[in-house]
């Protein structure tokens, strides 16, 4: 059969396609990528993938490479989280689907009367607010320190007959808290309350960092880890592992039936048919690097973290939030410097975008009790970002001093740029429809474009002057039309 279209065609459209994206190599965009800066463990995880291309991940039986595999990178990952025998697991398609799996066994597994809970920190990863509405959990978020620290004793007070599941990080995304493991899950075990760590960003990197209280399955009550081998695994995006402790327990995970006309659909995770391509390239770069090679890239991440971190703190305006750990932290405006002095850390980030550098903006929280936790912005770092920490500092440097002194875009200005009959009727439209949502976008110059505007700071002061339901809606909406067929 001949193609409608040449091969090589196509191919260049998908080159100039690649083209317009954020660089995924070179350590200019510090969030969602993780760049191990070796350009021949990208191009043997390339070639495992191509090599598991064809196969089904549903059926371990028919592919029994897929057992192999999944089996040698459980057996990698519960060494290095000092899991025992009695710590079983699975690869996952991501952080998301390994926290989903560990919220739904605990929902399987509690006996408890009414609506079973879900206890963590505020700062838990968004992924466990998606797994209390996908599976029917009350989600009871507990208030952190302004500097992003959780503290047991508040966790440990909400506890109760109906907790079916505590959730700990290690660290938090939005500030890389190290949150009270030990404290936690041993006062939850006393009750029978299972604890899950949340080490999806952590999970492949701390157990190499130095100088650390023991998070992971050391400690005796926590029953389950999910670590991302997409993250600091360096693999590519569809990877992650859910260990459990406890046959028992993890059998809870799976989805068995047998009860149609088709063959036993016995699932360890949410799908079925799935590419065994990221099982292959994890497998592959777990064997490449061994324990001694992930330490190595651990240490590099821990020399640049170290440097910027302090080079952000003797910065002027500018301030590292909490006590960080690990390869992210997120930087704050330092409230105790004069007016004239102080960084809005997302007109910090805009400038430093400017640069060339991709930073992330994270929005301000109120919490239950009234108090903030401020307006950050979210750097990751990871092996590549040593090879160019010199003009990383520069520009951290340069684009600070470029803003320092210039308020925040605050809530009410943004509000006040907008039409006030265009507020009213949204406040008064209820639940908006499509089109309606979609006119507002467009007002607010948001519509129509594929790329995000060049100041970032005033969106994300538009996302905390709204209310939560309306911002959730108009991003939707946003999201949707991106995808539409044109
Ligand atoms: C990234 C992350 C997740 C979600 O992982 P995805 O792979 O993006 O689905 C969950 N928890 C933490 C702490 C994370 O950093």
């Amino acid at each position: 059969m001949s193609f409608q279209k040449d091969p090589a065609e196509i191919l260049a459209r998908l080159d100039r396609l690649r083209a317009a994206d954020a660089p995924t190599h070179g350590g200019h965009v510090l969030s969602y990528v993780y760049d191990s800066g070796l350009a021949e463990l990208d191009e043997l995880a390339a070639r495992a993938i191509r090599v598991m291309q064809p196969v089904n991940g549903l059926d371990p039986t028919t592919f029994t490479s897929v057992a192999v595999m999944e089996r040698e990178v459980l057996g990698f990952a519960r060494e290095m989280l000092h899991g025992d025998d009695s710590v079983v697991g699975t690869v996952t398609t991501g952080g998301t689907e390994s926290c989903l799996l560990a919220v739904k066994t605990a929902r399987d597994l509690w006996s408890g009367e009414g609506r079973p809970r879900l206890v963590a920190p505020v700062t838990v990863h968004a992924a466990f607010q998606k797994a209390a509405h996908y599976f029917g959990l009350d989600l009871d978020l507990v208030d952190v320190g302004t500097d992003g620290r959780a503290h047991a004793e508040d966790l440990i007070a909400r506890f109760g007959p109906d907790v079916a599941l505590v959730v700990v990080s290690a660290p938090s995304y939005p500030h890389a808290a190290l949150d009270p493991v030990a404290a936690v899950a041993r006062a939850a075990a006393e009750l029978g309350i299972p604890c899950h760590v949340d080490a999806c960003i952590g999970g492949w990197v701390l157990p190499f960092w130095e100088g650390l209280p023991d998070w992971d399955f050391r400690v005796e009550g926590v029953t389950s880890i999910s670590a991302d081998v997409h993250k600091y695994g360096y693999a590519p995006k569809g990877a992650s592992v859910l260990l459990q402790r406890g046959r028992d327990r993890q059998r809870a995970q799976y989805f068995s039936t047998t009860r149609w006309p088709g063959y036993p659909v016995i699932n360890p995770t949410m799908l079925g048919s799935k590419s065994a391509g990221p099982l292959a390239a994890s497998w592959a770069i777990v064997q490449a690097l061994g324990m001694d090679g992930f330490a190595e890239l651990a240490a590099s991440c821990q020399r640049s973290t170290r440097h910027l971190v302090d080079l952000v703190n003797s910065i002027p305006g500018l301030t590292v939030v909490g006590d960080p750990v690990g390869p992210l932290f997120a930087v704050t405006g330092d409230a105790t410097a004069p007016a004239r002095e102080r960084i809005d850390p997302h007109h910090w980030a805009d400038r430093v975008r400017a640069h060339g550098w991709q930073l992330q903006l994270q929005p301000s929280l109120v919490q239950s009790d009234g108090s903030v936790l401020p307006t950050t912005t979210h750097l990751t770092i990871t092996p590549v970002t040593e090879s160019v920490l010199e003009p990383l500092s520069e520009a951290l440097v340069a684009a600070a001093a470029e803003v320092r002194g210039i308020p925040p875009v605050s809530p009410e200005q943004v509000l006040a740029s907008f039409p006030p009959e265009l507020l009213a009727g949204l406040a008064e439209a209820g639940p908006l429809d499509s089109e309606t949502a979609w006119a507002f976008l467009q007002q607010v110059g948001l519509g129509g474009s594929d790329e995000l505007p060049e100041s970032l700071a005033p969106l994300l002061a538009l996302v905390s002057a709204l209310p939560a339901p309306l911002v959730e809606r108009l991003l939707t909406e946003l999201l949707a039309r991106l995808v539409e067929p044109r």
